[in-house]
């Protein structure tokens, strides 16, 4: 493997490497973070609005790291280009990794990096805000007052204290939220394939999905997208949920079915959710569309309920994160140009 960079001597006296590194789909607020954490790092970084996908990613020949983000598309034609356009490093700004083709990356020994942790707080905080405001009517209540419509007919919620919560994947940000809902009185199942010490000993309860979901007020997800989770909720799911029920996902979009989704809501046998990722979000989710006719049947469809809320994933942005995001991001440049992965960022060694 050839890699190009130069080198430099910095302060320290230590010997060091300059990438240059092309970052897809960025906008101010990254450039504004990976600038400042590139401070104690001095590579060459090369901005571009562009997201990566096979028609874009000729923009990063000559490039032997590119930093990526959550809907930029990594499949094996991108890789391919990417590949025979010199680079070695995908580096990713984000903890899932569900839009790379590994076994592509692998064959043409490209590595690949994340940030598998930056801040399981501001996931697991967004998660509970967004369930708090669709069951409050935070929303609507809102834009009410400021019409001058004081009313607060429509508005009624329930207490958390005293429901069952599904939580579905107790990882990093999966046992940040058990222990926020544990603070609210709730009742917390949990469904995961590897139990979390930290959950059962506050005493969550592990049980198989299909219980969960039969057994809970609230479902809300947290465990990566795979082929295995891929539809995890769905129409057969949705039948045995419990009428009225509240599904949070700030995960991946793909865990729902969003269809089956709007059947359930139509029929009422789902009472609210509220989304922070979506499916078919790529192109639609970080852009600012208005004016423009929404193509998306279905999601515009969803954005008619009054008991659907949507954010545009934004669950991870906070400065503690975006802070974080950045400084490992950097750092997983500077150490693969030093030919030391850090092996908790590693999804490909090269
Ligand atoms: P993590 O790897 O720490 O935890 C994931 C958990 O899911 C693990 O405990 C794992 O065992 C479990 N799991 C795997 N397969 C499962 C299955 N089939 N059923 C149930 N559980 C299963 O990840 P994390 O940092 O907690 O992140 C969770 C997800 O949140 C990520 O995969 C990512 O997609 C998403 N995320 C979203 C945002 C956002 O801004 N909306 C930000 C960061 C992460």
């Amino acid at each position: 493997m050839r890699l190009i960079c130069h080198t430099r001597h910095d302060r320290t006296e230590q010997l060091e490497f300059t990438v240059q590194v092309t970052v897809f789909s960025s906008k101010s607020y990254d450039r504004r973070f990976l600038e400042q954490a590139n401070l104690q790092h001095g590579h060459d970084l090369r901005f571009l609005e562009a997201r990566l996908g096979p028609e874009s990613a000729a923009l990063a020949i000559g490039s032997p790291a590119i930093c990526v983000f959550v809907n930029d598309k990594l499949n094996a034609e991108t890789i391919e280009i990417l590949a025979n356009g010199g680079t070695r490093l995908i580096t990713l700004r984000c903890a899932g990794f569900n839009n790379v083709d590994v076994e592509a990356a692998k064959r043409r020994g490209i590595a690949v990096t994340r940030v598998p942790e930056y801040s399981p707080y501001a996931v697991a905080e967004h998660s509970v805000a967004i369930l708090l405001t669709i069951n409050r009517r935070i929303h609507r209540a809102y834009n009410r007052v400021r019409e001058g419509n004081f009313s607060i007919e429509g508005l009624l919620g329930f207490d958390l204290h005293g429901k069952t919560i599904g939580v579905v994947g107790t990882g990093r940000i999966g046992v940040c939220v058990c222990r926020i809902l544990a603070g609210f009185g709730c009742r917390l199942l949990a469904s995961d394939i590897h139990c979390n010490a930290e959950c059962v000993k506050m005493g969550v309860q592990y049980v198989d999905l299909d219980k969960l979901i039969a057994e809970t007020d609230v479902i809300t997800l947290h465990c990566p997208l795979t082929p295995d989770t891929l539809h995890m909720i769905g129409t057969l799911a949705i039948e045995r949920m419990k009428p009225g029920v509240v599904l949070i996902n700030t995960s991946r979009g793909g865990l729902v079915d969003a269809n089956a989704a709007v059947a359930g809501l139509k029929s009422g046998k789902i009472g609210a959710i509220a989304l922070d990722v979506y499916e078919e979000e790529e192109g639609v989710f970080f852009e600012d569309l208005s004016g423009n006719v929404l193509q998306d049947d279905t999601l515009a469809r969803l954005l008619t309920f009054p008991n659907v809320i949507i954010t545009s994933h934004q669950a991870f942005f906070t400065q503690e994160a975006m802070h974080n995001i950045a400084s490992t991001t950097m750092e997983n440049v500077t150490l693969f140009a030093g030919g030391n992965l850090d092996r908790v960022n590693v999804v490909v060694s090269p």
